[in-house]
């Protein structure tokens, strides 16, 4: 397999799966517009460690000028996005009758409004390429709900949604649209979810770590982003070429349940 020469934009690749994502898609030879908040140097180090050129734009990803000015910086740099890995993300738990609803609209921006905007922008150089990967990161919560997780659920069964419309309209081009379901994978987002679950029921991070993980996942294992960046690399190599909007789990079978 070698994505020598092609460039993948991975939205919020500073971090978590985003950067897990990048360094497999890396290892492969591709090249990476990096995204995200936070520090960029040692990402970016662990990204170029594999041969590749490695770029960053640092646009918000509820801003859609910033996400136009993004793609621009691509086509600039690069002379366009070949695969797109729409990641970055946020979180937000409460209830419904208590969710702020700046942190709705925030979510519903960055985890699947920004998902549109690199599509849309991203599609025609792909489809004059004859080639293209779409690869959305959805989540278990693409497929299924958990409580207190409205704005996430929401946009995750959205996302999936949009996977499914790219693939249809681009189902007669060299271009795929898939999504990933990871379940619980250890990175700062669930990070927080279990400290603020170990503060609440005063127990230690370790006990909270493993009732998260007895809760909904049956492996009592988090998927890690190398798992998860070696699903994007399979969805990039031939072998994928007609596999279409599907939304794959990787989550130790929460979903089978
Ligand atoms: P993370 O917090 O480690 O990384 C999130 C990334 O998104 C970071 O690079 C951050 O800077 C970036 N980001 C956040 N807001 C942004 C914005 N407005 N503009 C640009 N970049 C922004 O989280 P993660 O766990 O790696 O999550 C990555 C994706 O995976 C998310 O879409 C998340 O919903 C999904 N996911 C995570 C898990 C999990 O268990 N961690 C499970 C299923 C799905």
């Amino acid at each position: 397999m070698n994505l020598k020469g092609k460039t993948a934009l991975v939205t919020g690749s500073t971090s978590g799966i985003g950067l897990g994502i990048a360094i497999e898609l890396a290892k492969q030879g591709a090249n990476v517009l990096m995204n995200g908040f936070g520090d960029v140097e040692g990402p970016k180090s662990q990204i170029t460690a594999h041969g590749v050129r490695a770029e960053y734009h640092g646009a918000d990803m509820s801003k859609p000028a910033e996400i136009e000015a993004m793609m621009a910086f691509a086509a600039e740099k690069f002379g366009g996005v070949d695969i797109l890995v729409n990641n970055a993300g946020i979180q937000h738990t409460s209830s419904i009758r208590d969710f702020p609803t700046e942190r709705w609209d925030a979510i519903i921006a960055i985890n699947l409004t920004s998902a549109f905007h690199t599509t849309r922008l991203a599609i025609p150089h792909m489809v004059d390429k004859n080639w293209g990967r779409i690869i959305n990161i959805a989540s278990v919560h693409g497929l299924v709900a958990s409580k207190d997780k409205s704005a996430y659920v929401a946009a995750k069964h959205g996302i999936v949604g949009l996977t499914k419309v790219t693939a249809l309209e681009l189902a007669t081009t060299g271009v795929t649209a898939n999504a990933i379901c990871p379940g619980w994978v250890l990175t700062p987002l669930v990070q927080k979810q279990i400290d603020a679950r170990a503060a609440e029921r005063t127990i230690t991070v370790e006990q909270a770590t493993r009732e998260l993980l007895s809760e909904k996942e049956p492996s009592q294992q988090f998927t890690t982003p190398e798992q998860l960046g070696a699903m994007a690399v399979f969805f990039c190599s031939d072998a994928a070429a007609n596999v279409r909007g599907q939304a794959w789990a990787n989550d130790g079978g929460w979903t089978a349940q």
